[in-house]
């Protein structure tokens, strides 16, 4: 999306951040919110891939990661969202898509927005059983062929993701600012639930 397609919104609104484990929607859902309310969609996992795609240094670098189900270092991962918060207008709102996934991360990421004269307005964690995201992400395997998608990563990711970015989670809980939503159902189900819960406000 260019930025004039871009809607300001309320500065005081803050950004959204998108946490949950792979295969429980993130990516479809942000993308979703972005486009019916001309947001900016930030997806860390989609810039990395777009680097593989075309050979950069950084996606030689990031690949070997993705393809372990392993997180990428969180210096160069910050470094990239620096320089993509740069191209965004400061009053258009951002959804953050896989961003932040370490503590490291977080406390980044709160020392970035107020580098760019913004700040996290909620956290929405997206939530689904365990059985279920299994059942996703082999399906994704085979409709999208993702590297990444393969039942020894898919092991690999969801632990990663408990061991990681559990914390996450809890560091934004002692701030009040997560909102758990059920990711489980019909995609435009999930949509309106977090269309209610991007709506809250902060706080
Ligand atoms: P995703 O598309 O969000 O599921 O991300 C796919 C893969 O990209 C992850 O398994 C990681 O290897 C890498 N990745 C995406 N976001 C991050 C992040 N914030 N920190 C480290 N690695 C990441």
């Amino acid at each position: 999306m260019t930025s004039d397609q871009q809607t300001p919104v309320d500065l005081a609104s803050g950004d959204l951040v998108f946490v949950g484990p792979p295969g429980v929607g993130k990516g479809t859902q942000a993308k979703a919110l972005v486009q019916e309310n001309g947001w900016v969609h930030l997806s860390t996992g989609d810039i990395f891939r777009d680097h593989a795609r075309r050979r950069t240094e950084l996606g030689r670098l990031a690949k070997a990661f993705l393809d372990r189900g392993e997180y990428v270092p969180d210096e160069i991962t910050v470094d990239m969202v620096r320089e993509r918060l740069r191209e965004i207008p400061r009053n258009t709102r951002v959804v953050f898509d896989g961003f932040p996934r370490t503590v490291a991360q977080a406390d980044a990421l709160d020392r970035l927005l107020a580098e760019f004269g913004r700040h996290v307005g909620a956290i929405i964690l997206l939530e689904a059983p365990r059985e279920e995201l299994l059942a996703r992400l082999s399906g994704r395997a085979r409709a999208e062929g993702r590297t990444d998608d393969t039942p020894e990563v898919i092991a690999k990711r969801l632990a990663v993701y408990e061991e990681q970015t559990r914390p996450v989670v809890s560091h934004y809980e002692r701030r009040g600012l997560v909102r758990r939503v059920n990711g489980v159902g019909a995609v435009p189900d999930v949509t309106e639930r977090l269309r209610d819960a991007a709506d809250r406000g902060p706080g």
